[in-house]
């Protein structure tokens, strides 16, 4: 899944991103507001981290821009410790959530989980999808017969985006759109390497491909 991360604190966000790195995410990171604003409406991003205080445009003013072009991309602003009027005015200009600073990463990673299955109309709790239970902590993966597997980065950020949209017909390039950040050399190819990967690992039924569309997850296509 992609992050789009708006922040201007260069400290912060290097450490936020290689965070939100390590959790698995693809992030792209903007530290204006005018390039934040940008990219969220070109980048198919999966949710928006948006610092409010920043450099160019204001966060706020970012997120009313999107919000009139009726782009819901899930939002958490990043507001001051005892900031409840930054918070009033987020959830006015459009925001889902916030997280006051300091914070703790885990927080963050938890919230923007829980933002963007709501987005995507999943549950929140787990992921489970197609009798596979997936482990965001450790990235594992369980399968029906209690048997754990280890996913790499690539593998389990993959497989998520599988398991967030079953029987749903994903394209090589959407996937490969939400699995790398932009400063990735994006091959489409890649993605068919690690689908094979991912038979081998789960079973060959459980990814079907569609000739010419892309690859359907966990059953037909609705
Ligand atoms: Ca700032």
């Amino acid at each position: 899944m992609r992050i789009l991360l708006v922040e201007d604190d260069e400290l912060i966000g290097t450490t936020l991103r290689a965070d939100l790195e390590r959790a698995g995410f693809a992030v792209d990171w903007a530290r204006d507001g005018v390039e934040g604003e940008y990219l969220g409406r070109e980048e198919p991003c999966d949710a928006v981290v948006l610092d409010l205080g920043l450099p160019g445009r204001s966060g706020l003013e970012v997120l009313r821009h999107w919000r009139a072009e009726d782009n819901r991309v899930p939002v958490l602003i990043l507001t001051a410790r005892d900031g409840w009027q930054e918070k009033v005015d987020g959830f006015k200009a459009g925001a889902d959530d916030y997280l006051g600073k300091p914070f703790h990463v885990q927080e963050l990673v938890a919230r923007l989980i829980a933002l963007i299955r709501r987005a995507s109309g999943g549950n929140v709790g787990s992921l489970e999808a197609a009798g596979l239970k997936l482990d965001e902590d450790t990235q594992t993966v369980r399968l029906g017969d209690g048997r754990e597997l280890q996913l790499t980065g690539t593998e389990f950020r993959l497989l998520r985006y599988f398991m967030l949209h079953p029987g749903k017909v994903l394209s090589k390039s959407r996937l490969t759109e939400h699995v790398y950040d932009n400063d990735s050399d994006k091959d489409s190819n890649v993605i068919e390497v690690y689908v094979r990967r991912l038979r081998q690992k789960l079973g060959e039924d459980l990814i079907q491909t569609r000739r010419g569309q892309g690859y359907v997850f966990g059953g037909e296509a609705s």
